[in-house]
């Protein structure tokens, strides 16, 4: 056995075999074959078909981005008819006999070693456009239109990382556990992770993690432990925690239907937070109060395509009414920094997370953000709903929203369409928005407040960075004054004041926040009934010497 050693992300006991993702590279084996030359004709049906799926791709975004933008796939495109690659590709399928797969994930991994080799740090930067195109072709190879990686039966998914998009496109009945070698606590993969209720650790110990592939393996997301072909006594040891785990959930289940009030009678809006309409039933099992943050932007990512507003209306307004009248508060693209679509964020930036990130790459591309407007005030007819926008950092920036709500309103009376009338929430999650809040309160029938990013803005501390886990610190004296200050202006101002960041499922937490006044949490569906037994725990009545 070997004992692997992780930071915990999110709680749970998982068995199973270890599946290594290396973006694409690892399923493909290789096949002899007796007739190359059908394996050379696979391989340039395969780019055929990828440069067709570019060509579309640039002609969609050259129509909502301008042809400047759209030259990312030109670009692409130029990567997929590159002689070179054709010829290294059928040179290694002639000489070896053996399938296009196998050839591609060979030349590919020369051309991009090549690549890395250049002077010209533009064109190294394009290393992982090669790669996209590389997974674009094995895709079309495969017949399986599906985002790596594909999973054929429940495993353990071991990565060095693995992006939002990617977590989002996984078949959760097939993800066990995850185990990343980087990652980090607050990144949105983790994020997803605790959502979608998969034990997940970050930042583990392994070092050759593909020797690892296959193998049996059990996780203790709690502890943060990776075993590797464990021995008999662990097995026993972690069936005996997941036995533990469920018989606790069990015993909440006692706590639905109950109200989610203090013993002193304070009563807290306990929300749930959602990336996907998949995570709707979960939210009714857990009896969630509402939806807190819908996180709008896992609709667009690993997409090759921006969901047109049909589509989008359709999604939330299936939401809203599945939540039968509860509120559900939407928040609006949120794209940008460790959440990066192709057809969205063009220019390779720097310091992303500083960078065209929620509201800013909305107002910069403001024919993309009113479909998304469009959509949310045509579905918002269908219950009790409130769009909530990301990132605002100061007063201007919410000014063009509701003057682009206004067009909005109007392009759909033009159209013909219905739409609702809902509220208006600021997402408070730069330090910016905490100081100028009661100045913003004047456009907001609500604040929430996103401890994630306003810890990592506050800090100075990259959330996605390990090396800056000991920075990350949402405890900080300085995030929680900014809490403070914000449920004070909010509350001044006549307004309530939620928190959907993680930090809002942190038990050892609520008794502060219920004392600072806030008035709602929302938190992973999952944590739901616990939250409100530790809420009909408390007594917050002021006690000399406790509490703020
Ligand atoms: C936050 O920043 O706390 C938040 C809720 O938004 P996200 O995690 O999606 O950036
Ligand atoms: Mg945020």
């Amino acid at each position: 056995m070997k004992e692997y050693r992780g930071k915990s992300v999110h709680e749970g006991i998982a068995f199973g075999s270890v599946c290594f993702f290396d973006r694409g590279y690892t399923d493909i084996v290789r096949v002899d074959t007796a007739y190359p030359q059908i394996e050379i004709k696979r391989f340039e049906t395969a780019v055929t078909k990828t440069v067709l799926e570019l060509q579309e791709l640039c002609e969609k975004a050259g129509l909502l981005v301008g042809d400047e933008k759209a030259e990312i796939f030109e670009m692409q495109k130029m990567i997929a008819l590159d002689d070179l690659l054709a010829e290294d590709v059928k040179k290694y399928i002639l000489d070896n006999s053996c399938n296009a797969e196998y050839a591609l994930s060979k030349a590919a991994n020369d051309y991009t070693a090549r690549i890395s080799l250049l002077e010209d740090e533009l064109l190294r930067a394009r290393n992982e456009d090669c790669l996209d195109v590389f997974r674009k072709i094995l895709k079309h190879m495969s017949n399986d239109e599906a985002e790596e990686p594909v999973l054929k039966q429940p495993v353990i998914l071991l990565a060095t990382d693995i992006s939002p998009g990617e977590t989002i496109n996984l078949d959760k009945e097939k993800v066990l556990a995850i185990v990343l070698l980087g990652g980090s606590e607050y990144s949105h993969t983790a994020i997803l992770a605790k959502s979608l209720d998969i034990p997940c650790i970050v930042q583990t110990d392994v070092i050759c993690p593909a020797n690892l592939h296959g193998k049996e393996a059990g996780v203790d997301g709690k502890e943060g432990l990776f075993y590797v072909e464990p021995t008999e006594e662990i097995i026993t040891e972690l069936k005996e925690k997941q036995r533990q785990i469920r018989k606790r959930l069990q015993n909440l289940q006692n706590m639905v239907g109950l109200e989610s009030r203090t013993k002193d009678g304070r009563l807290i809006r306990v929300f749930a937070n959602i990336e996907t309409p998949d995570d709707l039933p979960k939210v009714k099992e857990q009896d969630a109060e509402g939806i807190g943050l819908f996180r709008t932007e896992f609709l667009y990512l690993s997409r090759s395509i921006y969901p047109e507003e049909e589509e989008q209306f359709a999604v939330y307004r299936d939401v809203i009414a599945g939540m039968e009248g509860r509120p559900v508060i939407i928040r609006t693209l949120d794209i940008g920094a460790d959440k990066t679509v192709p057809y969205l964020s063009y220019v390779k930036e720097d310091n992303p997370a500083m960078g065209m990130r929620g509201i800013r790459l909305c107002l910069a591309q403001k024919q993309l953000f009113l479909i998304q407007l469009k959509a949310l005030l045509r579905a918002s007819s269908y219950g009790n709903v409130s769009i909530m926008f990301p990132m605002i950092s100061s007063v201007w920036e919410i000014q063009t929203v509701n003057e682009l709500i206004l067009e909005a309103k109007k392009i759909l009376t033009e159209e013909g369409k219905n739409f609702g009338n809902p509220k208006m929430g600021i997402m408070i999650e730069t330090p910016a928005a905490v100081v100028i809040a009661e100045e913003l309160a004047e456009y907001a029938d609500f604040f929430s407040i996103g401890t994630n990013d306003l810890t990592q803005y506050t800090l100075a501390a990259d959330r996605t960075n390990p090396a800056m886990d000991i920075y990350t610190n949402p405890y900080h004296e300085a995030v929680l004054r900014l809490i403070e200050m914000t449920v004070k202006s909010g509350h001044k101002k006549g307004i309530p004041v939620g928190i959907c960041g993680d930090l809002a499922a942190d038990l050892t937490m609520t008794e502060l926040f219920i004392r600072l006044g806030v008035d709602e949490l929302s938190i992973p569906a999952g944590k739901v009934l616990s939250l409100r037994k530790k809420i009909r725990s408390l007594d917050c009545t002021e006690k000399k010497g406790k509490g703020k």
